[in-house]
């Protein structure tokens, strides 16, 4: 098997296993696709990296090469960004519980906008900002009532949701009056994610709906971002929209509903993270032990929940392959199980794949988001290295960590 046309046995024997590869030349496919098909004659767009789903400083380089604006939530996915000096005037700052350090941190460095969640928020970016006689461009974050789950989507549920203010609510109102009254914080406009692996594009319809009319009550063209969440193929039962359809699809809604509402708005954006990275990630390991229990066939694997939290975490399903056996009959139902002490540590239940020996290499498919980002050490189990792949070249993006490291900050 090659990725990028480079032998995946060769990657093994550099780089051993379990390994992260990403196949580079399809994430720029993808970043091309979104920055060219997200676009508009009326209004500025923007298309942001949410960077939670991958982020290493390799990616982010790739994505400011790119000319891609970028979505980060935490010290450490700024840090990161700052680390590759990434334009921080195309950062725009999530999160619903922004430490004072973060704030500080983001305001110091000028990041283009702050995405606020709540009223108390706003206070502290008040006061920071007075403290430091600067401008701070901010958008709420809007809790539009627009809730996606993969296939389906509600319009009235979740009003408790942690995330955002619910339009003329009492948190939203009192936001908009401190605005008024501040001379530093900039209001900007609006932001709604309304969820992730989200296959029905009739929800971000209705999110973008619900932001234009709410940005009616302002005279000013307004910034709306509507997030990201667009879903990609695991397994063949996914079936995602291509980025065409889906930013096409998003910009055709803004035209037309701004011409009904007869509104201008200065800017359209999207965060796509997982649609980004996640098909331009594979995970391979080796197979160890295999065992056979009443009911079950286990190929147990040299990683798992460790470099693979989504199945335990969502009951998320994937695909795999067995090295140079891609083409044999698949004659056994397995289990693909991990190495930690637990149960619930299985990457596949219930897959056909052909029979199989120890030392054979097992490929899982579409792990590039939330695979290494929500890694962990549990059972300290080493972080897996991470391997770009480009044309038939290859490139260590992160090293494999080592037992000495592990230890490192332990006193
Ligand atoms: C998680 C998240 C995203 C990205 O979601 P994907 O499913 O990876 O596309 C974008 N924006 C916000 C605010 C998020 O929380």
């Amino acid at each position: 098997m090659r990725i990028a046309d480079v032998d995946v046995m060769d990657l093994k024997k550099k780089y051993g296993t379990p390994l992260y590869i990403y196949d580079i030349d399809h994430l720029k496919k993808n970043m091309d696709g979104y920055l060219n098909y997200f676009k508009s004659n009326d209004f500025d767009t923007e298309v942001l990296y949410a960077s939670k789903a991958f982020s290493v400083k390799e990616v982010l380089r790739i994505a400011k090469e790119k000319g891609m604006s970028l979505d980060c939530v935490s010290l450490g996915e700024l840090y990161t960004a700052k680390k590759v000096e990434f334009d921080f005037s195309k950062i725009y700052f999530h999160g619903n519980n922004k430490t004072r350090e973060e704030l500080e941190f983001a305001i110091g460095n000028n990041v283009g906008i702050i995405v606020v969640d709540n009223f108390m928020e706003l206070e502290a970016i008040e006061d920071i900002a007075n403290n430091k006689k600067k401008n701070v461009n901010i958008i709420i974050r809007i809790n539009s009532g627009v809730s996606a789950h993969t296939h389906k989507f509600i319009v009235t549920s979740h009003i408790d949701s942690k995330f955002g203010v619910l339009y003329k609510s009492e948190e939203y109102n009192k936001m908009l009056e401190l605005i008024a009254n501040s001379n530093f914080i900039k209001f900007k406009g609006f932001h709604s994610h309304i969820g992730s692996q989200i296959f029905d594009l009739e929800a971000f319809r209705a999110a973008l709906v619900k932001l234009i009319g709410y940005a009616k009550d302002f005279s000013e063209p307004l910034i709306l971002n509507i997030g990201g969440g667009f879903g990609v193929r695991y397994t063949s039962e996914d079936s995602p929209i291509p980025f065409d359809v889906v930013s096409q699809t998003l910009i055709n809604t803004a035209h037309e509903e701004l011409a009904k509402e007869n509104l201008k708005i200065q800017k359209l954006c999207i965060e796509p993270g997982r649609s980004i990275v996640a098909e331009c990630g594979y995970t391979l390991y080796e197979i160890g032990y295999i065992k056979k229990t009443p009911n079950k066939m286990y190929y147990f694997i040299d990683g798992g929940m460790t470099d693979n939290i989504r199945p335990a975490l969502y009951q998320a399903k994937y695909d795999a392959d067995i090295i140079g056996k891609e083409n044999e009959p698949k004659v056994n139902k397995v289990t693909v199980a991990g190495k930690c002490c637990e149960s619930g540590d299985l990457i596949i239940e219930d897959i056909m794949l052909p029979e199989a020996k120890s030392g054979d290499l097992l490929i899982t498919y579409t792990t590039g988001a939330y695979g290494y980002s929500m890694s962990s050490n549990y059972n300290k189990a080493l972080t897996p290295a991470v391997v770009f792949v480009e044309g038939g070249k290859d490139k260590l993006a992160v090293k494999r960590q080592t037992l000495d490291e592990l230890l490192e900050r332990e006193i």
